[in-house]
């Protein structure tokens, strides 16, 4: 059916667009979400689905001491003076009940634990059963269909519509799109009463946008993310005189491995147990070169320094700690398990006295409780690593996440050269810039998606 009329049209059917065509569609809002790809969830869906949020009952009943403020100072030191502090205080305020609203409202379960990783000074971040984005994508879409709202399939947006009176009024689309043909034409329009949320994602799977913005990262450097992350709507947004900020802020995810294609399996070993429990070491020297649990940014950058992939290590007993299974890195030989130092050190070509020297000085500090060498702040669990077998995986970062694009304000609208709202025009996740600064923490992409969406939809029921 051709140029149809509705209150709310959406573009992009990940967290935070069907986050935002939930909200509008509960206020009563008719609302049509337009997704290009066949199918939901763009890196959404094989996200870990972690959601980070301050002042849970997961963090009271492990006594871990916590506050919005101290989660935002958190965000803040991350951005390093790029992240606007409105915003992230908006996301920091709205956490916990974007948490419990995945939770309680749409009944994602999460697992019994909540962890920390770089960057974040406690822990308080929620893993759903199963390790995956894909839960909370099949809840949205199963309350979007309650909500007798429709996600429409193959809908490629190529143009924001503008009326006279310089309001965003509709998109134009092609609506027979198939990954990767995008030279098409738009051959159909909808109109947005009330106006549009571009909800589009990130553009790390984007090699000619990204290069513009650091040419380090050609078509060499790999990226977790599906590769139908591309910058089109920062780009028909821009066409309307959106305002864009940071795009040269692109995270490499630097828990990654350089023996497996996109995402894979060795993060949930680097991320979740070697960084927390374990060390990274240059197989050149032997020795660690950096706080491990240092926010993305920073440990990205110390690895890349290295010139060449890092190995890290950890051992039985933080992986039983962990309480993960880690099984799937080791049948694809990303993980490699190893009786004694010696043998692993001889795997990658390290010297085995340096090895044991650096094993040896860490296992010490943890002992004391202090890293003389780094600073690393010991979590709750650590302990030398001294147990075999032990566990050991190369790192090599890989393009992750987009911290820059559209300029939004605190109600999700996005902005024009002049720091003025486009009128009928939002925008919310990792389409969106200026939230997450030089670096965004683990898991807090997704509490942003939510927030965000949420307040898209709400604020939307508002318009005029
Ligand atoms: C492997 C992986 C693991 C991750 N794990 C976590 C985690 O555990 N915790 C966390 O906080 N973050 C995580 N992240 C980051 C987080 O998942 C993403 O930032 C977030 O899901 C993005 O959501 P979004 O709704 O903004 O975009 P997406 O989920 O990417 O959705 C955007 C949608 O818009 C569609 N679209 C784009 N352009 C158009 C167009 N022109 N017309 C129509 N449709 C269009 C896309 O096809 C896509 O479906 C992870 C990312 C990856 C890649």
């Amino acid at each position: 059916m051709k140029n149809k009329s509705y209150d709310v049209v959406v573009i992009g059917a990940g967290f935070a667009g069907l986050a935002a065509a939930i909200e509008a569609a509960e206020s009563g809002l008719t609302v049509i979400v337009l997704e290009k790809m066949k199918a939901p969830g763009g890196n959404s869906v094989i996200s870990d689905g972690g959601i980070a949020a301050p002042e849970t009952e997961y963090q009271q009943k492990n006594g871990i001491e916590e506050s919005v403020p101290l989660f935002f100072e958190d965000m803040k030191r991350a951005a390093k003076g790029y992240g606007n502090d409105l915003l992230l205080k908006t996301v920091a305020g709205k956490a916990k009940e974007a948490f419990y609203w995945t939770k309680d409202h749409l009944g994602v379960e999460y697992m019994d634990r909540v962890d920390i990783f770089g960057g974040h000074s406690v822990p308080r971040c929620y893993t759903p059963v199963g390790l995956s984005g894909s839960m909370l994508i099949k809840k949205q879409v199963k309350k979007l269909k309650e909500l007798q709202t429709e996600i429409r399939y193959g809908c490629y947006v190529k143009e924001i519509l503008v009326d006279n009176e310089g309001k965003v009024s509709g998109v134009a689309f092609f609506d027979d799109y198939r990954y990767p043909d995008h030279e098409h034409k738009a051959n159909n329009k909808f109109y947005a009463r009330k106006g549009i949320v571009v909800a589009a994602g990130g553009f790390g799977a984007d090699v000619e946008f990204r290069m513009k913005f650091d040419n380090r990262l050609d078509k060499s450097v790999q990226t977790t993310n599906k590769l139908s992350s591309t910058a089109e709507m920062v780009k028909s947004s821009m066409a309307i005189g959106a305002s864009v900020v940071d795009l040269e802020k692109i995270q490499l995810g630097p828990w990654a491995s350089p023996d497996e294609y996109g995402f894979g399996n060795g993060p949930l070993f680097a991320d979740y147990i070697a960084l927390p429990y374990g060390i990274l070491v240059n197989p050149e020297t032997g020795k660690r070169f950096t706080n491990e649990l240092s926010d993305r940014g920073v440990l990205s950058e110390a690895i890349l320094a290295q010139k060449n992939p890092v190995i890290g290590i950890a051992d039985q007993k933080a992986v039983t700690q962990s309480g993960w299974d880690i099984q799937k890195a080791i049948d694809k030989k990303v993980v490699k398990v190893f009786s004694d130092f010696k043998t692993l050190a001889l795997e990658y070509d390290i010297e085995i006295s340096e090895l044991e020297s650096a094993i040896a000085e860490y296992n010490q500090m943890i002992d004391n409780g202090i890293d003389k060498q780094f600073g690393k702040s010991f979590p709750k669990g650590a302990t030398p690593i001294s147990q075999p077998p032990f566990y050991a995986m190369r790192l090599w970062p890989k393009v992750h996440y987009s911290m820059g694009g559209l300029v939004i304000d605190h109600k999700a609208r996005v902005l024009d050269q002049k720091k003025n709202p486009i009128s009928g025009l939002y925008a919310a996740g990792e389409v969106t810039g200026g939230i997450h600064g030089a670096a965004r923490l683990g898991s807090c992409a997704i509490t942003d998606c939510i927030v965000m969406g949420r307040i898209a939809g709400t604020e939307l029921a508002g318009a005029q």
